[in-house]
């Protein structure tokens, strides 16, 4: 080994985690092997400074001699890593045994004897020595003093306990007692320490070897009765336990007992407890489950008598009713000794079911493994969720089976939930539409429909309508326009009164839309030629005077009368007729502009009203028809077929705004009509 490595390897053994005993025995090893020694052993001198135990090194290494007090006082002045010749066994021949001194702050530790076979001790073995003994004193003093420490703590916690603890030896020899035993015996620690355990305590036949202690330690659950006798030679009932434990490297007996009446008093708030508790509770042998006791809400629950349960078992009785799906969660209170929150069936005498939540635990009583079981009846909250659950099943049943769209939206934060049937209508998944919020809705309906559907929202959260109700069309994944019934209503407010969750669904409604569409068309359309019928011009008729009558918007109104008709359907055939009414319609709207509005006003009168025109502006355009008209020929199978036909125009600024209506205007237009007739027909007449 080369210089200065024993210091290195002497560090590194010190600093590991070892326990005091493995270090210092790698250490004396190392010290051993570096300086070529034998017989080496090491002593350790005690806190009193007046004896030196040898350090247990094993196989035979510490089969050393006695070391005396006196011995110890010679060594008090040895200093760091000298070394003396000491003559300890005559007896044994051979070089003599070198010892060295082991100390800090003056205290010594220990003492290290061992013998050179090859002679002196040089100058590099020296400060081995001297380094051993640094490392080693450290060592010990490290340990004794957290020793101390510890001791020290458990002092403070033994004191602070309302137990009677005491510590005796192997011959029964007082060593300690707390602060609880001595305030309630009152005795103090001189009248107790030193004292034979036995002057003390009763009912324990008085003997004081090893044995008789040895044969009160049983396993850890079976507690001793005793007495202890007080001052006032009162007789104190504990029962308790006895351990083994080491004390200063002597073997003791700790005690720790509690008063018998204290107990019992506990058992009796336990029992009180347990009797009137209204979470069901009973108490069951392990490991086959019989009652020994149960509470009155257990029998309440099940309807049996006490007489009736004590004795038998769980499962004899057949109380829990899906016991096949519980018995594997019993089994682990065996090895956990605890179950928590397992859902039973308890089966009452009668056979009606409980749903209950049930807890147990081992306990320990006087020595007994039983097992404490505690209940709480779910039943009526089982009930209450089922309900829940049904009610909610049958709400999304409704919901599916209408096909409604649902929408819950947060006013105040815009978060809009819509399930999947709102976003199919329109040709979407959810997912297609994620991160959904109110916008996702606004940006899909028509610009047309938003203004109007923002201003009913409005009334609704102004409270002038109990429901917002809207029909809105909404942008299809495929670019067609859906119609949607969207309806809701505000459901919370927020502590200001605010609008704050409502909720809403959406139906599809586009088919009932056509269909209305379709009625509509029917009703105002004439079924021959597809233009408006009468009706309808009537009607608008009637809004186009109430919007002359605000703006002033002059219109022209033109009736057209096609000439001598009957001659036609009298040689060609009323079909014919037919054919000529339809063809020539085409041609006049042909010949209009789009916002102008055609209708047929008898059998093959015509009449249209043509807008921001006046009487001699409409003239022009009618006289174009005219003049199309003449030069074409209509052809109805075989025949050819030509016609004319008469007009009478007006406007509307030929009357006072007070003094217009449809019949006026209408029978100007009629009156110049029939003048055109007896002019000779052929022309219009303004
Ligand atoms: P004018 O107007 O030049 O005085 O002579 P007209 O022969 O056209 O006489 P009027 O307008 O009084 O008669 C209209 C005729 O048109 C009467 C009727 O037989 C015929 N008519 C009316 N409605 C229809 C129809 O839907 N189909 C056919 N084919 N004929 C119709
Ligand atoms: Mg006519
Ligand atoms: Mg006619």
């Amino acid at each position: 080994m080369k210089k200065g490595k024993f210091l290195i390897k002497a560090t590194l053994i010190s600093s590991q985690s070892d326990d005091i005993k493995t270090k210092l025995s790698k250490l004396l090893n190392l010290f051993a092997r570096f300086i070529k020694a034998e017989d080496t052993s090491l002593y350790l001198v005690n806190e009193n400074q007046d004896q030196a135990l040898p350090f247990n090194l094993g196989s035979g290494a510490n089969s050393g001699p006695t070391i005396t007090r006196e011995w110890i006082e010679t060594f008090k002045n040895l200093a760091n890593g000298a070394t003396v010749c000491v003559d300890l066994d005559k007896e044994v021949q051979g070089p003599a045994h070198h010892a060295t001194i082991i100390k800090t702050n003056n205290r010594i530790m220990g003492l290290l004897l061992f013998r050179m076979p090859e002679g002196r001790i040089s100058k590099k073995n020296r400060k081995a020595i001297r380094c051993f003994g640094t490392i080693c004193a450290n060592l010990i003093n490290q340990e004794r003093s957290g020793a101390s420490h510890r001791a020290n703590i458990g002092a403070k916690v033994v004191n602070s306990v309302d137990r009677y603890v005491f510590i005796f030896d192997q011959a029964g020899k007082i060593i300690f007692a707390n602060t609880h035993l001595r305030m309630k015996t009152g005795y103090g620690l001189e009248d107790l320490v030193n004292r034979n355990v036995d002057d003390f305590l009763k009912n324990i036949s008085s003997a004081s070897c090893d044995n008789h202690y040895e044969s009160l330690i049983g396993v850890p659950e079976t507690n001793l009765s005793l007495s202890l006798v007080g001052t006032d030679s009162e007789m104190i009932n504990l029962t308790g336990q006895l351990a083994r434990c080491n004390l200063e490297n002597k073997e003791c007996y700790l005690a720790i007992f509690s008063e018998v009446e204290s107990l019992s008093k506990e058992l009796a708030r336990f029992t009180r407890l347990f009797r009137n508790n209204p979470v069901i509770g009973t108490i069951n042998t392990l490991p086959d489950h019989r009652f020994i006791n149960v509470n009155s809400a257990f029998l309440k629950t099940t309807g049996y008598q006490i007489g009736e349960l004590i004795g038998k078992s769980w499962m004899e009785l057949g109380l829990i009713a899906n016991y096949e799906q519980v018995k594997t969660v019993i089994h682990e209170i065996e090895s956990k000794g605890l179950i928590e929150n397992v859902e039973v069936q308890l089966r009452s005498k009668d056979g009606t079911i409980s749903e209950v939540l049930l807890c147990a635990e081992v306990v320990y009583c006087f020595g007994e493994r039983l097992l404490l079981v505690v209940m709480i009846d779910i039943t009526s909250q089982r009930g209450i969720q089922n309900l829940y659950y049904e009610q909610t099943r049958r709400l999304n049943s409704i919901i599916e089976g209408t096909r409604l769209g649902t929408w819950e939206w947060n006013i105040q934060t815009g978060e809009t939930k819509f399930n999947e049937r709102w976003a199919a209508m329109l040709g979407y998944t959810i997912a297609e539409l994620e991160p959904v919020s109110i916008e996702t809705w606004l940006l899909l309906v028509h610009p047309e429909d938003i203004i109007n559907a923002q201003v009913l929202l409005q009334q609704h959260f102004n409270g002038e309508l109990e429901f917002y109700d809207v029909e809105v069309r909404a942008k299809a994944k495929d670019g067609s326009w859906v119609w949607i019934h969207d309806r809701g209503k505000v459901i919370e407010y927020d502590k200001n009164g605010h609008p704050l969750m409502m909720y809403g669904t959406h139906s599809d409604i586009t088919k009932k839309k056509d269909f209305e569409f379709r009625i509509n068309e029917l009703s105002i359309r004439d079924p021959l030629t597809n233009i408006y019928n009468r009706r309808y011009v009537y009607e608008r008729l009637e809004q186009d005077l109430k919007r002359f009558a605000r703006h002033r918007s002059v219109f022209a109104l033109a009736i057209m009368d096609i000439d001598r008709f009957k001659d036609i359907n009298d040689r060609h055939g009323h079909l014919a007729g037919d054919q000529i009414i339809k063809e020539f319609t085409e041609l006049i709207q042909d010949n209009l502009r789009e916002y102008d509005i055609l209708g047929r006003y008898g059998g093959e009168e015509f009449v249209v009203i043509m807008y921001d025109s006046d009487k001699a502006e409409a003239a022009l355009i009618i006289e174009r028809i005219l003049e199309k008209v003449r030069n074409r020929t209509f052809s109805y199978h075989d025949a050819i077929i030509r016609f004319t036909f008469s007009a009478g125009v007006c406007d509307s600024s030929e009357f006072d705004v007070e003094a217009i209506t449809n019949e006026r205007l209408i029978g100007l237009a009629d009156k110049r009509l029939y003048y055109a007739k007896q002019l000779g027909r052929d022309r219009i007449v303004t």
